[in-house]
């Protein structure tokens, strides 16, 4: 039998545990419980009233119960007497809640699994590191004008990339890489991609490893999506594969394909392309996403975000890059979408791909950029979010894959959203 987590507790010198769950628009929500109370409060789940988070509930409904999951539990490594475990939503009645973006993921990769397919996923989080109040960058000297690999900046942040860094190593993610980004301020930390779920647990614990880190060291980390409209935005590629069960082979690999794809792997894009505008309800979900995509030229030369439902080789205009054998990149998605819901559209897209066999049409290899594919040869990327929103609307892909009940809890949140943000409109503040 596992090991209880009060045992666990005592092995590892933990003194409490968080459970969180992620909400529909992204946000952690947890609670803080002492060890001894562990073992009662895994078994029965952690009670929280809905309406207080993003969730479609009402103040009159009865909680939720959060059931932690300890084959993913953190020590985080910056307080190592609190660890972290992403929670599943449950009603009083024990039935699982449609809209909980967490088993939204399950949900799909369980129709993967049906298939024989497991699915892989590496991600890219993009980040900020901006002063202490969030009103500017940290790095006065971080100013060249194409600051990519900035060295200098880099290092004069190496307290605080190395902390991370040093964290991913001892939760032994195989982090391999750490680089100043494209936009001064914006920085990148990779790790080894993994089987779907286990990617989304650790970037939903990555935004909160890097925003506790930060603050420890007097900043302010942002996933914000544009959050200076001349620089570059936060990306958050996704890159995936399709393996069989046992993830002994990696079915998007064919040596003779295009690129060393795979047919199945061409399909997959064939309905990522197909739901895409769709998608960017979750890849794109706030009204900052659209400033990311679709975007003016930023001072260092490029935005590097996509402006069409176009693929490519290995070439970043595109919303899909193939940048090796055996994967694709979805480069459209940006640091504000949720960890669960962003694989989970993708995958739902990618697996009607599969079982219709879609033809993702040719591969484009214009720079976007400089010379960009006319309207009548390619679609289009949705210009705002109720774009995206009516795209996800008329879409009958996703919430099949999804759930209905969860697109329609997720569409009546963000259109409530929506409503609040155009009803505070300022003169001054006219597009945001
Ligand atoms: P980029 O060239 O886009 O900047 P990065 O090295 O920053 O790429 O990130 C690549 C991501 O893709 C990493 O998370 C890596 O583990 C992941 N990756 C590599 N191979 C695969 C694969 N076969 N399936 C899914 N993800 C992969
Ligand atoms: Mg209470
Ligand atoms: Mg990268
Ligand atoms: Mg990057
Ligand atoms: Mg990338």
């Amino acid at each position: 039998m596992a090991q209880v987590l009060s045992e666990i507790a005592r092995d590892r010198g933990i003194d409490y545990f968080l459970i969180s769950f992620t909400d529909l628009f992204g946000v952690q929500r947890s609670k803080l419980v002492p060890a001894q109370s562990i073992d009662t409060m895994a078994a029965n789940g952690a009670g929280f009233a809905g309406f207080a988070a993003w969730l479609d509930m009402t103040p009159a409904d009865p909680d939720v119960l959060a059931m932690p999951d300890p084959d993913s539990l953190f020590q985080l490594p910056w307080q190592p007497d609190v660890a972290w475990m992403p929670a599943d939503l449950y009603g009083v009645d024990g039935e699982p809640i449609a809209q909980t973006p967490r088993l939204v993921l399950k949900r799909v990769l369980a129709q993967a699994a049906e298939q024989g397919y497991q699915i892989c996923t590496g991600v890219e989080c993009e980040y900020f590191l901006l002063n202490e109040d969030g009103t500017d960058i940290s790095d006065g000297r971080d100013r060249q004008s194409k600051p990519c690999y900035d060295q200098q900046a880099l290092m004069r942040r190496y307290d605080v990339i190395r902390e991370i860094c040093d964290g991913m190593l001892s939760l032994g993610w195989g982090p391999y890489q750490n680089d100043h980004e494209d936009a001064n301020g914006q920085f990148e930390m990779n790790w080894t991609f993994d089987h779907a779920l286990v990617t989304a647990d650790r970037q939903a614990f990555f935004q909160f490893m890097v925003k506790s880190i930060a603050e420890k060291h007097g900043y302010q980390a942002t996933f914000k999506p544009k959050p200076f409209p001349h620089l570059t935005g936060n990306g958050c590629h996704v890159h995936l594969s399709v393996w069989d069960r046992d993830r002994a082979n990696n079915l998007f690999l064919d040596p003779e394909g295009e690129l060393g794809l795979s047919a199945l792997a061409y399909q997959f894009i064939g309905g990522v392309l197909n739901s895409g505008e769709a998608l960017c309800a979750f890849a794109n979900p706030t009204v900052n996403s659209y400033r990311r995509i679709n975007a003016p030229v930023t001072a260092s030369g490029a935005t590097w975000s996509p402006n069409t439902l176009s693929y490519s080789g290995n070439n970043r205009t595109h919303t899909i890059r193939i940048p090796d054998p055996g994967r694709f990149e979805l480069r459209l998605a940006d640091g504000s979408a949720n960890p669960y819901l962003l694989p989970a559209s993708l995958i739902a897209a990618g697996l009607e791909g599969m079982a219709e066999k879609r033809d993702p049409g040719p591969r484009r290899d214009n720079n976007t950029y400089t010379h960009p594919l006319s309207p009548g040869e390619v679609k289009t990327l949705p210009k705002s979010l109720p774009d995206a929103l009516l795209h996800l609307e008329r879409n009958t892909v996703l919430p099949a894959a999804m759930g209905h009940e969860f697109v329609a809890s997720y569409l009546k949140l963000k259109h409530q959203a929506l409503h609040e943000y155009t009803s505070h409109m300022t003169t001054e503040n006219a597009i945001d």
